[in-house]
């Protein structure tokens, strides 16, 4: 991998505040990596050359007038559901595939406010409906350990940049899995924060009772530096909320000592295959030997999560998506008369996946079938909901895989269904709007491959626990460093820049 990427956030933003480089030079050797490993990789949809260099030369200004910037020249990949004003923002979609945004997202203009410097708009699946980045409209994502496989999804692009050394941080969103899954794939940590931490202006919205924007990052301190700077409420989104932010950064820890964790019963990984179980199995000996105490606890609805989000979030989507009409923005395929053009508009500008969604949901909202379908949905979703509340009595965290198997191969998940069922250990927190995260917890080598794959550790905790949660992966990530064991495969075939 590359000096520039190796190198934490923490350290790039210490030297740049220093003035030991500047934040054009980190900048240019992004920008150069990216030359280099894009090919391969495809983790972008747009690179903000110009933009990058803009914003690196108002960052150098900035640290010689003597502002203190905590993620001072830290090179940032931005998923491209969210805007960033004067830069192409797609969603993945051909319906947006033109549109420039004309204003910033909150998350990211508060980390171009601490000194980020954004180096392109990453690839996700369209409109972040996915787990593979595959039904992206507009590019193939590869995952850096394995050209031949994905990289995860929805926020593929994200977590590939950063793996690949493209980015030192990205911003992801996650609505039932979408950085936790690629995070785990791609061998970086990703992080969910609680539902309404982070604002969502400027978001794309998918479902919106569920989308919540999150880090990607090689290391938990980096994911809790870029957390610390994007948390807190927003005038902009009411759903955001306005409770202070306890900085996660003050709260890393060395053990785990006094902290119970909780393993799911109904979460056993034995079926997962003997290589897989055994990486999961050794993970939560793990953080028995960093002092924590290890309990059962039982999630009795949490089968139903799929189901349950498979009706909310296509309902949301259903209605949400409803506002690409081709009359204010994005794509239009004109005809005689208006309800032509928006058929056609539609049917040219979403994707087969996004089709889908918007038919169920539809299907889910109508009247007859509405509390057959969405106001039992809602109900599903209080239990689980309490699930988690009642393990949470006899627990301080959950850990659980975070995803069932490692990165697959290209069309390997060609029915929904099996693509669905990625998002099983995910989906259940997402519901519940708790925080939850993945960190690199082992590697398994694929049948029918010679390259061993990343897998992830998920660990959930309560409403705003934010600074245990990621205070107790930091202690797992120090203790086992399981994420350094094997390099990019990208980094074989590319000169190092
Ligand atoms: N894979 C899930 C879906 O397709 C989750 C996506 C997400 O979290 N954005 O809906």
């Amino acid at each position: 991998m590359s000096d520039a990427a190796a190198r934490s956030a923490t350290a790039i933003a210490a030297d740049v505040q220093a003035g030991r480089v500047s934040a054009r030079e980190i900048t240019e050797k992004a920008l150069a990596r990216v030359a280099a490993v894009e090919p391969r990789v495809g983790a972008y949809l747009t690179v903000l050359d110009a933009a990058a260099r803009a914003a690196a030369d108002r960052v150098d200004a900035c640290i010689r007038a003597g502002e203190r910037l905590p993620l001072a020249g830290v090179p940032l990949a931005i998923k491209d559901n969210m805007a960033l004003a004067g830069s192409r923002t797609t969603a993945a979609s051909k319906i947006l595939a033109d549109w420039v945004a004309p204003y910033t997202a909150t998350a990211v203009a508060r980390l171009l406010a601490a000194g980020a410097i954004p180096i392109g708009k990453a690839n996700l699946d369209e409109f972040a409906m996915g787990s593979s980045c595959e039904n992206s409209a507009l590019g193939t994502t590869r995952n850096p350990y394995d050209l031949e496989r994905v990289p995860g999804g929805s926020s593929g692009g994200s977590a590939a940049a950063v793996a690949a050394g493209e980015a030192t941080i990205a911003l992801g969103s996650d609505t039932g899995g979408s950085i936790r899954e690629p995070a785990a794939f791609c061998n970086v940590v990703g992080f969910k924060p609680t539902y309404g931490r982070v604002s969502r202006y400027g978001l794309i919205a998918f479902a919106s009772s569920l989308d919540q924007i999150g880090p990607l990052a090689h290391t938990v301190a980096d994911a809790a530096l870029v957390y610390d700077a994007i948390a807190g409420g927003d005038p902009m989104d009411a759903t955001s909320l306005d409770r202070p932010v306890e900085p996660a950064s003050a709260r890393l820890r060395d053990d785990l000592r006094g902290c119970k964790i909780g393993i799911v019963r109904q979460f056993d990984t034995q079926t997962l295959g003997d290589d897989v179980d055994a990486v999961y199995r050794r993970a939560y000996r793990d953080l028995e030997a960093l002092g924590a105490e290890l309990v059962e606890v039982t999630l009795p609805t949490a089968d139903y999560g799929l189901a349950t989000y498979y009706l909310i979030a296509p309902a949301e989507c259903s209605s949400n998506l409803a506002r690409f009409d081709g009359v204010r923005y994005g794509l239009r395929v004109d005809a005689d008369d208006v309800r032509e053009m928006y058929a056609r508009t539609r049917a040219a500008g979403f994707g087969p996946e996004v089709k889908r969604r918007i038919l169920i949901g539809t299907y889910a909202l109508s009247s007859g079938y509405y509390d057959a379908y969405y106001v039992r949905a809602q109900k599903a979703r209080t239990l689980i909901a309490r699930d988690f509340e009642r393990a949470f009595q006899s627990c301080d965290l959950i850990a659980a895989p975070a995803a069932s198997c490692p990165a697959f191969r290209f069309n390997a998940k060609s029915d929904p269904y099996s693509m669905y069922l990625m998002d099983y250990y995910t989906i259940p927190m997402s519901l519940a709007g708790l925080p939850a995260l993945s960190v690199p917890c082992g590697w398994v080598t694929p049948d029918g491959s010679t390259r061993p794959m990343p897998l992830g550790l998920q660990l959930c905790g309560p409403l705003f626990s934010e600074p245990l949660l990621l205070g107790a992966a930091h202690a797992y990530e120090s203790a086992t460093g399981h994420a350094r064991a094997h390099r990019p495969a990208l980094d074989e075939a590319v000169d190092h820049v």
